[in-house]
C-alpha cells in the first residue's frame, strides 16, 4: 500500500525543492536571544525571532516558571472544563483582560487555536465575516470552519473594505477581521478607519494582536492603544509565543458574553489540553513586569527607530511602519536569498522572503528588532548590511 504513496510524496517533495520552496531548519544549541549559537559552532546575532521584548530567556520569567513547577507540578492532564483550571490560569486570564482593557479572556494552547476556534461558535450562515486578504493562516483556517458568508478585502484597503461591507449589508451580524500588524510588510492595520466603517455599517471587529501586543502603542498594548481604541474592540486574539515570553499559548480577550460562549462551544478549548502551570505563571510575571515599567517597550521602540533611520539613510529601501518588523526591499528572489546567506557569513541571522510568501517581484529581507538587542548589535547588523549591500550593488 505504502509504495505508491511513498513515490507520490517523493515526487511532491522534489517539486518543492525544485521550486526553491523547501524549508530547512537551522539548529540552535543556546537559549533564544540576541546572540545565539548554532550546532555548527557559529555564533550569530539573531534578527529573525519574534522575541520583541527579549523575554525568551528572561531570568525573572524562568524563576517564575521554576516556582510554579514546584507549587503546581508539571502538567494538567486535562482540558480546562474537566480538571485543567488552576488559580494561575484564572489569574493570567484576568491579567490579560486588564492589560488590553477588555472584559474577560480565554486561554488556548496557541493563537492558532484561538483563531481556529473563535468563528464557528459565534456566527452562522446568516452572518458575514469580512477578512483582510493578508490575514494569518490561522484566521483563514478558522473562517473555513465557520458557516458564515465570507467577504475578503485588499490588505489594509478601507475603500475595498467599505465595498465588502455594502455587499454584506443584509447579513444578520457582520465581523471585520484583521491582523494588527501584518508579518511580511510590518504594516499596522488602519484600525481607526476600520472602526469608523464598523460604526457606519453596524459591524463588529476582531483584531489579532500577535505581532503587535507588547510592541505597538506607547505602552505596548497593541494597535488598539495606538489608535486610542482600548476597550472598544469586540474581539482581540494574541499569542504568548512572541513578545509575551515566546514559550507557547494563545488567548482571546474581549466582550464577556463572547468569551463566555467560547468557553461553552469553542472546540480547541473544549477538546485540547490546558497550558502547563509553569508557562501560565511566567505569563503572569511577564504582565506584572510590563505594568511596573515601560523599559522594554521603550527600548524596543528606540532600537526600531535607530535601525530603520540608519538603514534608510544608508540608502536601503525600507517600508515605513510602527511595528518592530523592518522589511528591507530587494525585489528579486535570488538577490534576497543570496543577500541573507552573505549576512549569515557576517554573523547576522535574517531570512530572505520571496514568492509565494510575498508577491512576485517583492522579495525582501525581514529584520525583526528586539529589546534584547544592544546598540553594538544593531551597529554590527547595519555594518554587515552596508558591506553586503555594496558588494551586491544594492546601495552605492
Ligand atoms: C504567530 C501568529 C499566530 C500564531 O500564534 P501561535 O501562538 O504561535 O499559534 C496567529 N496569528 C498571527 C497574526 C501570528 O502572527
Amino acid at each position: 500500500m505504502y509504495s505508491d504513496f511513498k513515490s507520490y510524496l517523493q515526487k511532491e517533495i522534489s517539486d518543492i525543492r525544485e521550486a526553491g520552496l523547501y524549508k530547512s531548519e537551522r539548529i540552535i544549541v543556546s537559549p533564544q536571544g540576541a546572540e545565539i549559537e548554532l550546532n555548527t559552532g557559529q555564533k550569530v546575532l539573531n534578527f529573525c525571532a519574534n522575541n520583541y521584548l527579549g523575554l525568551s530567556n528572561n531570568p525573572q520569567l524562568i524563576e517564575a516558571a521554576k516556582k510554579a513547577l514546584d507549587s503546581h507540578g508539571y502538567g494538567m492532564s486535562s482540558v480546562r472544563f474537566i480538571c485543567g483550571t488552576t488559580n494561575l490560569h484564572k489569574e493570567l486570564e484576568a491579567k490579560i483582560a486588564e492589560f488590553f482593557g477588555t472584559e474577560d479572556t480565554i486561554l488556548y494552547a496557541a493563537c492558532f487555536d484561538a483563531n481556529g476556534g473563535v468563528f464557528e461558535p459565534l456566527l452562522n450562515e446568516q452572518d458575514a465575516i469580512i477578512s483582510d486578504s493578508l490575514n494569518h493562516a490561522s484566521i483563514i483556517d478558522g473562517v473555513r470552519l465557520c458557516k458564515a458568508q465570507r467577504f475578503r478585502y485588499e490588505n489594509a484597503n478601507v475603500e475595498d473594505l467599505e465595498k465588502q461591507l455594502i455587499a454584506a449589508k443584509d447579513c444578520r451580524f457582520k465581523l471585520i477581521v484583521t491582523d494588527g500588524v501584518f508579518s511580511m510588510d510590518g504594516n499596522v492595520a488602519p484600525l481607526d478607519k476600520i472602526y469608523q466603517l464598523a460604526e457606519k455599517y453596524n459591524a463588529m471587529i476582531m483584531v489579532d494582536e500577535s505581532h503587535s501586543a507588547g510592541v505597538v502603542g506607547e505602552t505596548g498594548r497593541g494597535v488598539t492603544e495606538h489608535f486610542n481604541l482600548k476597550g472598544k474592540i469586540e474581539i482581540i486574539t494574541g499569542t504568548l509565543g512572541k513578545a509575551f515570553g515566546g514559550a507557547i499559548g494563545g488567548f482571546t480577550t474581549g466582550k464577556k458574553e463572547i468569551i463566555e460562549m467560547l468557553r461553552q462551544r469553542s472546540r480547541p478549548y473544549l477538546f485540547s489540553n490546558s497550558i502547563p502551570p509553569m508557562v501560565v505563571a511566567a505569563g503572569i510575571k511577564m504582565l506584572e513586569m510590563m505594568s511596573a515599567t515601560n523599559e522594554l517597550q521603550d527600548k524596543l521602540h528606540f532600537n526600531t527607530k535607530y535601525f530603520m533611520e540608519k538603514m534608510s539613510n544608508i540608502g536601503f529601501d525600507i517600508k515605513p511602519t510602527q511595528s518592530a518588523i523592518c522589511a528591507v526591499m530587494l525585489y528579486e528572489a535570488k538577490l534576497a536569498q543570496d543577500f541573507a546567506a552573505k549576512l549569515l557569513e557576517e554573523g547576522i541571522y535574517v531570512i530572505g522572503f520571496s514568492y509565494p510568501v510575498v508577491p512576485k517581484g517583492l522579495a525582501r529581507i525581514r529584520v525583526q528588532l528586539s529589546a534584547a538587542h544592544e546598540i553594538h548589535h544593531l551597529d554590527k547588523a547595519i555594518y554587515a548590511f552596508t558591506k553586503v549591500g555594496k558588494e551586491m550593488g544594492v546601495i552605492n
